[in-house]
This record gives structure tokens, sequence and C-alpha cells, in this order.
């Protein structure tokens, strides 16, 4: 840790461990052989986690216009693949310039034709169920299977769009074995397809969404039998996690502000809030933490911010040892979908420092 770049007086504070996700990416990288990885950016499009991952993976994903821009800004080198529905037609035109466009409509696809040569992938909304999904990307996302058949009946007049393959995320928070199954019931469907459009050399991008599990940390993802699974697939595959590569490498440290006991609970009062890490809020799960500055006998409490809101919460009924104001409080966990999908403006607190260790 580089003492000069963090000053542990200021709090809150985003530290980012730029070093440990290095050693992460090349692990991942090294297990996926000859599957393609791009990341995505919507999990932390911070400037210097893109900065460390980009000589590691393949490319970006990216899923609006703003993002293209800013990833484009900061690895102007780095190929992108651009997704996300509800595209404007501004975003076409910018996407073209994309390695692939995963193109999520017939109307979409009528849209980008006229704007020139464009490399898309189709998205797929396939009826596989996925029992134990955190998330399921069902409704608005991709086509079904008559979707899918008319865009292939749109490209016949359309040259100047390349169909590469098809790209299916359908589902977050899956361990290995699941998501390989997954991966395999999309191949069984999409590659006979694709034969049937006459596209050579096949890709399927199968999304992100590998499961991280906040309350047992340990439990990693398996990317060393992933990424073997992958490989029997006979094609050209590529995926685009986000959450797996960065959730590990962030924390949000604070102090505590007070403590007290109302109706016989006890609250630790910290600075800032879920409007600078509103991850447990959107998991519904307690964040992870670690006391700094004190030990002792645990009793439990509720953690929460500054926020005038019952929803401010970040840990409720944990064990923690006696807490003080000053006391000093990292949530682990913080790397992905954290700063970048909290509401940073309500009650206009301070934001918080970022730090980054190298
Ligand atoms: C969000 C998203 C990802 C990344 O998902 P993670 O759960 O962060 O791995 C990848 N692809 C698409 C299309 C997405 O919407």
């Amino acid at each position: 840790m580089n003492e000069h770049a963090i000053d542990l007086n200021s709090y809150p504070a985003y530290i980012y461990d730029l070093a440990g996700l290095e050693d992460h990416i090349a692990v991942i990288r090294a297990s996926l052989r000859s599957t393609d990885l791009f990341y995505a950016a919507k999990a932390n499009p911070d400037a210097e986690i893109l900065r460390t991952l980009a000589p590691h993976v393949d490319g970006i994903e990216v899923s609006s216009g703003g993002e293209l821009n800013h990833v484009r800004k900061t690895l102007p080198k780095t190929p992108t693949v651009f997704g996300g529905p509800g595209k404007t037609n501004e975003e076409l035109a910018l996407a073209r310039r994309a390695s692939r466009i995963h193109v999520e409509s017939p109307s979409e696809l009528a849209r980008l034709a006229p704007l020139g040569s464009a490399d898309v992938l189709l998205r797929a909304n396939l009826p596989l169920r996925t029992p134990n999904a955190a998330l399921t990307m069902s409704g608005p996302f991709g086509m079904d299977e008559d979707a899918l058949n008319e865009c292939a009946f749109l490209l016949t007049d359309h040259p100047q769009i390349t169909l590469h393959g098809i790209h299916a995320h359908l589902a977050s928070g899956l361990d290995a074995p699941a998501m390989l199954k997954l991966a395999y019931r999309i191949a069984e469907w999409a590659l006979p397809w694709l034969k049937a459009q006459g596209v050579d050399n096949p890709e399927l991008n199968l999304g992100g969404g590998m499961a991280v599990d906040y309350l047992r940390p340990h439990n990693r993802f398996d990317w060393e039998s992933y990424g073997a699974g992958l490989s029997l697939i006979p094609a050209k595959t590529r995926i685009e996690p986000g959450r797996a590569i960065t959730a590990y490498h962030g924390w949000y440290v604070t102090d505590v502000l007070d403590v007290k006991t109302t109706h016989g609970e006890t609250y630790i009062i910290l600075r800032g809030g879920t409007h600078h890490l509103r991850t447990p809020v959107t998991k519904g799960h307690n964040q992870p933490f670690k006391v700094l500055t004190t030990s002792g006998p645990e009793s439990p409490a509720t953690l929460v911010g500054q926020l005038c809101t019952p929803k401010d919460v970040f840990a409720r009924d944990v064990l923690v040892p006696p807490l003080t104001p000053g006391d000093v409080i990292a949530f682990t966990m913080a790397g992905a979908y954290a700063w970048n999908i909290s509401h940073h403006d309500f009650l206009m607190h301070p934001k918080p420092a970022f730090h980054y260790i190298r």
C-alpha cells in the first residue's frame, strides 16, 4: 500500500486494490484458454480499473453511448462491443465503430441498416430455465426465435450488415457448472440456427453474470472449469463478466459518527451511507465488513449511514465489537455495482475520496 496515495484521515473513502485486481484478471485470462474475455464496464467504469484490466482482456463491453465514449477516451486502442436495450440512433451511429454490436430487436436492426456497414451479433432470449439465478434476463432483453428469424430475413436485404453470431446473457448469479450447462444449451440451439443462416466461423457471446457470493466471499467462481468447459464448444466463444472481476477489489472505508440504542436496537451511524454504496440495498444483503480499529466481545447492531431514510442500511443485526465514534469500518466487496450505481446527490453530503493501491 502506498501511504502517500492513501490519506486515511479522510472518510468516507473508496480504496481500489489495483494490484490485487491485476493478479485476479491474469488468473481469469489464463483459465479461459481460447475464449475471448471482455470486461462489462457497467460493473465499474473507473478509469484506473479500466487501465488495469486492459492489458489482460480482449476488450470492453459497453452498454451506452456514454460508456462507449468514456472507454474510447480512457483506452483508445482497446476493442469494444456494444450492447444494451433501447439504443438511440445516435448510439447506433457511434456503435458502428465497435467491433461488435449486439442487436436487441428487428426494429433496432432496421434502424442500424441505413447507417452503413456493421458487425453484429443478435441477442437471443431463449426459453431456457435457470432455477438458481439471482436475476434472469428475460423481459425486454433480446429476442425470441420468431424475432431472430425476422432479423435473419431483414439481413438478406442488407449485405452491409455482417452477422457473426448470437449473444445470450440469460441469467446472473450462477456458479460455473450451472453457467456451463446453460452455455451448452445456448450452443445447441444457436449453432444450427447460425449454420442455417450461412454464418461461417460462428461466434457465441455468452454474457456475464458469474456468481459472486457476498455472504461467503471465499466461495469464488470456478474460472478454470468454466474455461475448460467452454473450450469444448465448436465455435468462437466470448464472455463479458463484470461483477466477478472487480467486486473483490474495492473497499468503502468510513468511521463511526454515533452509537445509539432505540427501542432495544443498537444502531451504529456511519459517515456516508448507501448513497455511496448502494450494493447492500439493491442486493438485499448485509454488506461484508471489517472493523479496523477495535476488537472485543461482540454484540448485535445495525450499521446505517447518514441518510434520512430507514432504507439506509449497510448491514442489519450483525455482530460487532464495542464501537465508539471515530472507530473505522471497511466494507469489503465494494468494487462492482457500488459507487457507480449509487444516488450520490441525495442529501448533498460530501463525496468520498478515491484511493488506489498499486
Ligand atoms: C450486466 C451485463 C453483463 C455483466 O454482468 P455481471 O453480472 O456484472 O457479470 C454482461 N453482459 C450484459 C449484456 C449485461 O447486461
